[in-house]
């Protein structure tokens, strides 16, 4: 199962997986999206409209990757997004939608998806996408990185209470990566070469890169991580965050 599975890095995991011959339900909230990506694949993947912020939606995803595929073994929680704002002016609006979305996404998906694997035996393999800003703040990213240092945490727990029940729980931190989610970066004069001045492999990750750290993660390879959090930056960590101050108005006004 697949959270934020339409687009991105979620959209990269569902083919690496179906590549990989597994069956897969994408759960996404676009639906426009989910029909575009469900018609592209084969037809071991089934599609779900979820908003990862309603209990019962999510609950009944699982349900029906578990109806459909007779077991889930696998969950990958990348549903997310951000909103750029001051903490002085961030709205209650905004701090909510983001924390919903991100954090208590990942607290539903987590809390389904692990309740259907214990009923494998077998156990299974959980990694949530947080992000860079887990470690390090952004310029008017207060909600977003307060959301992303809360799923590496989440996941952390997740581990511990899960590890005795064969349950592992990780978590991936992409750097800037390519997608719908961060294109809107390139149309602003300036910030993608404040980005590439940051990070010392000097590209962007595409999704595949965060597919590939991903599926290792939920593999029989990493048999023995649980409770960590896989940094995928390209180096960037070692230099820390832009100064987005100069783009703070165009940030403001939004794509
Ligand atoms: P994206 O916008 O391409 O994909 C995000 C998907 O999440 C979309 O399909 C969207 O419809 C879905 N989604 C949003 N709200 C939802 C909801 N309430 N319920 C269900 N689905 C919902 O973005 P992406 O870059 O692929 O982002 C995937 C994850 O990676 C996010 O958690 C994001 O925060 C994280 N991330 C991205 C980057 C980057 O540079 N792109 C960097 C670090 C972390």
């Amino acid at each position: 199962m697949v959270t934020g599975g339409a687009s991105g890095i979620g959209l990269a995991i569902v083919r690496r997986l179906v590549a990989e011959g597994a069956s897969v339900l994408i759960a996404d909230v676009d639906e426009a999206a989910l029909a575009q990506a469900r018609a592209g694949l084969d037809a071991a993947v089934e599609a779900a409209a979820v908003d990862v912020r309603r209990e019962t939606e999510v609950a009944r995803a699982v349900e029906t990757t578990v109806a459909k595929f007779g077991r889930l073994d696998l969950g990958f929680n990348c549903a997310g997004l951000g909103a750029f704002g001051e903490i002085t002016d961030l709205t209650e609006k905004d701090w909510d939608t983001v924390i919903d979305i991100c954090l208590k996404g990942v607290f539903l998906s987590v809390k389904h998806q692990a309740r259907a694997m214990l009923n494998n035996g077998t156990g299974g393999a959980i990694v949530n996408i947080a992000s860079l800003n887990s470690h390090v703040p952004m310029y008017g990213g207060v909600a977003y990185t307060s959301a992303k240092a809360g799923v590496e945490m989440l996941s952390r727990n997740a581990a511990l209470e899960l590890a005795p029940k064969k349950i592992r729980v990780n978590t991936v931190s992409p750097g800037l990566t390519d997608t719908p989610l961060t294109s809107g970066f390139r149309d602003i004069d300036g910030v993608e070469a404040a980005f590439m001045a940051r990070i010392p492999m000097e590209r962007w990750g595409t999704p595949e890169d965060m597919a590939a750290a991903a599926l290792f993660l939920a593999s029989k390879d990493a048999g023995y991580i649980t409770g960590s959090n896989l940094i995928v930056d390209g180096g960037w960590e070692t230099s820390a965050y832009p100064d987005l101050r100069p783009f703070r108005d165009t940030l403001l006004e939004g794509p």
